[in-house]
């Protein structure tokens, strides 16, 4: 008889695929050779589930956390294992006491960023949890099977993980980071069924990062260590996505072209395919100064590129540990901006050091340069990130639950992150709308002021809840309080 092992992944919404549980899938299957395991997937969409504070799950009913536990448990698991995120945990803890409720010696496991850095904490707290597997998982989850499956090893002797024994939290000794060579693609054979123009693809090239940014906590353990997945792989998997046709693909890599020469050979051969999937993928513009060969490729109109900019202020980007150059990155925005590159801008408000008029110089060097977007969100001190550990010295107050958004900082008071988050909200909805992105741009031209002097002044829109707003209606207001401003230049002043 088979043996089933239910591997469950919460998704954020309804389109995006993360393949995190079908590497670890693909990987057993490939040191694991029993036919009689078997590892089910279960990825759950939220499509009725509730959403609060883009994708934090909140109030679910308990009729559904009741059908999700129940669906986890149809097949008979001998474990279970779910991957956690800052976005799913609140969801994964409840249906984990469903399953308990349910069966209560079904081990249950749990692994990904958000359990990692928490363990001690959630196996205190949390008498449901097992185990936490710490770091990367692939490994952990072959020797997981072993214990469960075959009793071949004790948990002592499996690396990477946390569990309680007699009350006490036992930490094993961390793995060292997994060869890439020995991941195959979960795309490549064929556990992940991609479908066509619905859904979002998720891929890694590579996995770690050699930078230390204190907000981050994408460098630890063995993330800490930045490695490939085999160039002629990674070539063929985005070939193999791109032909089924999926709704957009996701290049996760933090520092795609931190490489020159393997960025170019990934974009050549996607260039040779692809004709219209829309490619996301982050850069790194900061560093130095991107050549021209690589910008060309890189401009082509399905590659969206995302350049985290996060603080122009050089004191604030020294204490966060953020390499930069501002230089360069003036230089590479310029340079593909006029190539026509799609451009999204990412700054974080809260950063220590930075005040609520940094914020208004981001905004005003964002729109000088007219992205397709700039995103703009609010610091969060994540787990295991040097912010928490030196949030009392840069005196953060932050929520000590996710989505561990700040409340303050030694240089920005409650007030003045507030602030800043209104004029972020209202900058960002505006410059989201061609119409109203325009009319902003005619009267600064007009009235000579940078954007966040406008801004600032567009006191009634400020008032109301702007999505509700019909469009025409915030025109008019634009229009109204623009005019008032550009009648009585002298009179411009803060209206936040
Ligand atoms: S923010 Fe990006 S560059 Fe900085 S440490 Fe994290 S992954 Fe690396």
């Amino acid at each position: 008889m088979s043996q089933k092992i239910t591997l469950v992944y919460i998704a954020t919404s309804s389109e995006e695929l993360y393949p995190a549980v079908f590497n670890l899938k693909a990987y057993a299957l490939s040191r694991i050779k029993d036919r009689k395991i078997k590892i089910e997937t279960k990825i759950i969409k939220p499509t009725k589930l509730k959403r609060i504070n883009n994708h934090i799950y909140r109030d679910i009913p308990s009729r559904q956390i009741n059908s999700i536990s129940d669906s986890i448990l149809k097949k008979n698991p001998v474990f279970v294992g779910l991957s956690t995120y800052v976005w799913n945990v609140d969801l994964i803890f409840k249906v984990i006491k469903k399953l308990k409720n349910k069966k209560p010696f079904l081990p249950i496991v749990i692994g990904g960023a958000e359990a990692t850095y928490n363990a001690r904490k959630i196996l205190q707290k949390n008498k449901n949890i097992d185990i936490v597997a710490l770091d990367e998982g692939e490994e952990t989850f072959v020797d997981l099977i072993r214990h469960f499956l075959y009793k071949k090893i004790a948990l002592t002797e499996i690396k990477g993980i946390a569990f309680k024994k007699n009350g006490r939290v036992i930490q094993t000794q961390m793995r060292k980071p997994l060869d890439l060579k020995q991941m195959p693609s979960p795309y490549l054979t064929n556990l992940i069924k991609i479908n066509k123009g619905r859904e979002t693809i998720t891929v890694e090239t590579s996995r770690g990062c050699p930078f230390k940014c204190a907000y981050c906590s994408y460098n630890m353990f063995s993330y800490a260590h930045l490695r490939f997945f085999p160039l002629s792989e990674v070539i063929k998997e985005l070939i193999y996505i791109i032909k089924q046709k999926p709704k957009k693909i996701n290049i996760v890599d933090d520092n795609f072209n931190i490489y020159d020469l393997r960025a170019k050979k990934i974009l050549n051969s996607i260039i040779k395919c692809n004709k219209k999937i829309l490619i996301t993928l982050f850069i790194r513009a900061d560093i130095w100064p991107i050549k021209k060969e690589l910008a060309r490729l890189l401009a082509k109109p399905y590659f969206y590129l995302t350049v985290g900019v996060q603080s122009l202020n050089k004191k604030t980007l020294f204490r966060a540990k953020r390499i930069h150059n501002i230089n360069s990155l003036n230089q590479n925005i310029k340079l593909l901006r006029s190539l026509k590159a799609n451009i999204i801008l990412q700054f974080i408000i809260g950063l220590p050091g930075d005040t609520y008029k940094d914020i208004k110089d981001d905004i005003n060097w964002a729109f000088s340069h007219q992205p397709n977007d700039i995103q703009i969100q609010t610091l969060r001190v994540n787990p295991g990130t040097l912010y928490e550990k030196e949030a009392k010295k840069y005196g953060i107050t932050y929520r000590r639950k996710p989505p561990y958004t700040i409340f303050k900082t030694n240089t920005m008071s409650q007030s003045e992150l507030k602030k800043s988050e209104k004029i972020a909200q209202l900058f960002q909805m505006l410059y989201r709308n061609n119409t109203y992105r325009k009319r902003l741009s005619y009267f600064c031209q007009k009235t000579n002021q940078p954007i966040s002097v406008l801004l600032e002044n567009l006191k009634e829109l400020n008032q109301y809840n702007l999505f509700f707003l019909p469009k025409n209606m915030v025109i008019k207001i634009i229009d109204s309080q623009i005019r008032k401003i550009y009648e009585q230049p002298t009179s411009l002043r803060s209206g936040f």
